[in-house]
C-alpha cells in the first residue's frame, strides 16, 4: 500500500479528481483509490506499480488544469497546452505573469486582463506593495460559468491558477474575490499544516478589506458579508482550538475571526495607530512569502514587533489549542457595524467607531 500526501498541495475536491484521473490513466486502475473525507486530501493507493518514480510528475502535473492533462495522456500533443498567450503585468513594483488558456474565453483578453490587475491593485493596497516581485497567474478556460477553482502555489515562485468559464461576463469578473484572495497568500509564508488556518484566515479576512479599500467593493457590502460569514468561524461542540480542529469553517473563518481579532486588539492597544496590516506588512517585508516555509510563531513575532506588542503571540497562545468562544454580536455592537434588515449599519457613536473606519 502507498499513501501520499499532498500536504503541501491541499488538494480540493477538484484536484483530488484530478490526481485519480492520472494515477487511473497512467499506472491502470488501482485495486483502490480512498478518498477519506479529510483535509488535507490524502490519496491512498493499493497494489500500484511504479508508484514511487510517478510520485514527483503527479505533483508537477497538477499544477496543470484537468482537461490539459487529460488531453496530455489521451495522446494529445503537449505542445498545445504551452500555446498559451502570456502577458507581463507590471503593478505595485512586481511583474506578474499572466498566461492564458488557448482554448479560448468568450470575453476579451482586455477584460481578463483588467481583472488580474484589479485584483494586484487591491493587495498592493493592502500590503502597501505587490507582495512579491514576480508572480505567475494562470487563467484556465473552463465549461462552467464564473470563476472557480482559485490555488496558489509556492513551490516555482508565488503562482496562482483559476478558472475561468466560457460564457463568464465582465460584470462576473467585477464581483469576483477569488483572484485577490489567492494573490494575499502570495505575502504569507507557507506554514506548517496544522497552522493552515493562518493562510486562509488571512486571505479570507484580507479579501474584502482590500477590495472594499480600492473601491471594488463597496465598504458596506464588505462589512455585511463579514458579520454574516464570520459566525462560521466559531468553535463547535468537540473543538480543540485553531491547530487540532482541521474543519472548513474554522480553517477559513477561524482563521479570519483570528485576524479580526489581532486586528481590533493591536488598534485599541496602539489608539488606533497600528493594525493589523502593519503586521502583514512586516511579516512580508521580512521575507515571509507564499514560496518559503516558516514556523509560524517567526511570522507572529515579526508582525508583533512591528505594532509593538504581543498581540498576535498572545492570541495564537489562547487559540492555538482551545475553543475560545468569542461574543460577536457585542463585539461588531462596539464596533458601531449592525446587520439590520438584510444590510448593514454603521453606528459612528460606538466606543470602537474609529476602529471600523480604519479597517474599511
Ligand atoms: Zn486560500
Amino acid at each position: 500500500m502507498y499513501a501520499f500526501s499532498f500536504s503541501s498541495f491541499r488538494l480540493s475536491n477538484f484536484d483530488f479528481q484530478t490526481a485519480v484521473d492520472i494515477i487511473s490513466l497512467r499506472l491502470g486502475s488501482p485495486n483502490r483509490i480512498e478518498a477519506p473525507n479529510t483535509q488535507p486530501h490524502k490519496l491512498v493507493l493499493c497494489n500500484s506499480r511504479k508508484l514511487l518514480e510517478f510520485r514527483a510528475s503527479l505533483k508537477e502535473m497538477l499544477n496543470f488544469d484537468r482537461r490539459s492533462i487529460l488531453r496530455i495522456l489521451l495522446g494529445a500533443t503537449a505542445a498545445q497546452t504551452a500555446r498559451a498567450s502570456t502577458t507581463v503585468l507590471r503593478v505595485g513594483g512586481a511583474s506578474i505573469e499572466v498566461s492564458l488558456d488557448p482554448q479560448g474565453f468568450d470575453l476579451p483578453q482586455e477584460a481578463l486582463l483588467d481583472w488580474v490587475k484589479s485584483a494586484a491593485l487591491a493587495v498592493t493596497g493592502y500590503y502597501g506593495r505587490f507582495p512579491v516581485p514576480k508572480a505567475g497567474v494562470r487563467i484556465i478556460s473552463a465549461e462552467r460559468k464564473g470563476i472557480s477553482g482559485g490555488r496558489s502555489f509556492g513551490n516555482h515562485g508565488a503562482q496562482c491558477r483559476i478558472s475561468v468559464g466560457h460564457s463568464t461576463t465582465v460584470a462576473d469578473l467585477k464581483e469576483d474575490w477569488m483572484l485577490t484572495h489567492e494573490m494575499v497568500h502570495f505575502g504569507f509564508p507557507s506554514v506548517p499544516e496544522r497552522n493552515h488556518w493562518i493562510e486562509e484566515g488571512t486571505a479570507t479576512y484580507v479579501e474584502p478589506i482590500a477590495r472594499a479599500r480600492v473601491g471594488i467593493m463597496s465598504i458596506t457590502r464588505a462589512w455585511f458579508e463579514m458579520v454574516r460569514d464570520m459566525p462560521q468561524g466559531l468553535p463547535a461542540a468537540g473543538d480543540k482550538g485553531l491547530d487540532q480542529t482541521h474543519t472548513w469553517g474554522r480553517t477559513y473563518w477561524g482563521g479570519a475571526l483570528f485576524c479580526l481579532l489581532a486586528d481590533v486588539g493591536t488598534r485599541k492597544r496602539t489608539a488606533n495607530g497600528k493594525g493589523f496590516e502593519d503586521a502583514m506588512r512586516a511579516i512580508n517585508r521580512a521575507g515571509g512569502t507564499i514560496d518559503v516555509d516558516w514556523p509560524v510563531e517567526r511570522a507572529f513575532e515579526i508582525g508583533d514587533k512591528a505594532t509593538g506588542g504581543k498581540t498576535l503571540m498572545e492570541l495564537y497562545e489562547k487559540m492555538r489549542s482551545a475553543p475560545v468562544m468569542v461574543d460577536l454580536p457585542d463585539l461588531w455592537k462596539q464596533l458601531g457595524v449592525e446587520r439590520r434588515d438584510g444590510m448593514v449599519v454603521f453606528d459612528d457613536h460606538a466606543p470602537l467607531a474609529a476602529i471600523h473606519k480604519s479597517i474599511i
